[in-house]
């Protein structure tokens, strides 16, 4: 393996999912008050990404991040110490502003692809059995936050090593349902 790192949750070789997973307690990274957010079961297209938006731990080159319905979602404390990162963005990440760590990112527009999915960072609850990641998105927006481009290809190679096929975007079937979402919306597919 190349000394490449893209995030210690994958970097050793991810953690398989657990059967019957029933989810966990995402906590920020502050001392005392933590803010908590309860997910209810299982999370779903967990990915490493690139772009430069989602939140990463201190030194990692990508973020980890999942999807669950937002009705599994709850903030259960400390909700009053969570502001919106920013209210134009499609997703809008809801952090703690005393650490910053993102707590979940939600869609409140109803006609987006994704609206019904909650962001969320599996790394932040202490319960073990979350999905792994299954793919690396946005691979080449890393150059935006410091990579060397001469480095992307040792990246990409460690990417696919660790069974994260690299796209610049998301994945082929992330890809397929917006554009599947889009056409239908135009009346280009049958809905
Ligand atoms: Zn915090
Ligand atoms: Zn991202």
């Amino acid at each position: 393996m190349s000394n490449v790192k893209i995030h210690p949750a994958v970097d050793g070789g991810a953690k398989p999912a657990a059967s019957n997973f029933a989810g966990g307690t995402l906590k920020c990274d502050c001392a005392q008050n933590k803010v908590e957010v309860a997910v209810k079961g299982q999370c779903a297209h967990n990915h490493v990404c690139g772009c430069t938006r989602c939140w990463k731990p201190a030194g990692a080159l990508f973020s980890q991040v999942a999807v669950v319905s937002r009705d599994n979602v709850s903030v259960t404390a400390n909700e009053n110490k969570l502001s919106i990162v920013d209210a134009t963005s499609t997703i809008q990440r809801h952090a703690c502003k005393e650490c910053g760590v993102h707590m979940y990112g939600r869609i409140e527009n109803k006609g987006h692809a994704f609206y019904g999915l909650d962001f969320i960072h599996t790394e932040r609850s202490a319960e073990s059995g979350w999905a792994p990641p299954e793919f690396a998105a946005f691979v080449s927006s890393v150059i935006e936050s410091g990579a060397k481009p001469e480095d992307m290809g040792a990246i990409r190679a460690k990417l696919t090593e660790l069974n994260l096929p690299p796209y610049d975007a998301l994945s082929p079937a992330l890809m397929d349902a917006i554009s599947t979402h889009t056409a239908k919306a135009a009346g280009a597919v049958a809905r």
